[in-house]
């Protein structure tokens, strides 16, 4: 796995145009980007095909969710072989929301972490406690292990993980916002789960992002601590100047 900083832009439902969507992209193309990040964009599954045709070699694509099935009588689902054949190479498992809002299970995110696996997506798995007082080693622990049984190692040299606090995303209302240093610890953590789980050896290499209420303000706090693989941004990567400051801010860090 590449030592770049990884970024994402998580689209979430948002926007509500395609012509604002191709916006975005042309906005973020015309800088000259560099070399040494990850960029990724995870638009909404209707535009995916347009930004694919539009964001030239330097943008990746991530699809925010798939279908735990391969194929059949689910309607309404996406699967992962449609996803990678349409030139994804992530998509975003076990997002906040789709656990907490779309009640989205820890059964369910392992099988779709399999299906990704399967057909050569990268997953990124994001994990997180939902309050700020939760007992946070026994949610990433259970988070964690849950999404990855019966994942062998072979596998997990593929796998990003993000830590996000569910209290501290932009829009969950609480108007907190994590802090470097905890984010930090976290991202640790995590790192320390996954050691006791597949050898200290995959748990250094494995990129673990922050993500909540990043901003271009922010963003140098947190992508330049050394344990932070990168960033996942909701809220501010639909703002395209401000988004092209938190990419600034990662190439800064190279
Ligand atoms: C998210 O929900 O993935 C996220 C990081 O959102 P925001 O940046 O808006 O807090």
């Amino acid at each position: 796995m590449s030592m770049k900083k990884i970024i994402i832009a998580n689209w979430k439902m948002n926007p509500q145009t395609a012509e604002e969507a191709l916006r975005l992209v042309k906005g973020i193309l015309a800088q000259r980007l560099s070399k040494n990040i990850e960029l990724i964009i995870a638009p909404p599954f209707v535009y995916l095909d347009l930004v694919r045709k539009n964001c030239g070699r330097e943008i990746k694509l991530a699809a925010q969710n798939i279908s735990w099935a391969e194929r059949g009588a689910y309607t309404g689902e996406i699967s992962s072989l449609m996803i990678r054949n349409l030139g994804c190479d992530y998509v975003i498992i076990g997002h906040s929301e789709r656990r907490h809002k779309m009640g989205e299970t820890d059964e369910m995110i392992n099988l779709k972490l399999k299906a990704a696996f399967k057909v050569g997506l990268v997953p990124v798995l994001a994990v997180g406690e939902k309050e700020s007082n939760d007992d946070i080693i026994k949610v990433l622990t259970r988070q964690v292990k849950s999404a990855l049984e019966g994942i062998g190692v072979s596998e997990i040299g593929r796998l990003i993980i993000a830590y996000e606090p569910v209290w501290a995303i932009s829009t969950s209302g609480t108007g907190m916002i994590d802090t470097p240093d905890h984010a930090l610890s976290a991202v640790l953590l995590i790192k320390k789960i996954m050691s006791n789980l597949y050898g200290s050896e995959w748990a250094a290499d494995l990129p673990v992002l922050y993500g909540g209420s990043v901003t271009s303000e922010n963003a140098y706090d947190f992508i330049t601590q050394s344990g932070i693989s990168g960033a996942l941004v909701g809220d501010a990567s639909l703002k395209l100047q401000d988004f092209i400051k938190i990419i600034k801010e990662a190439e800064i860090n190279e």
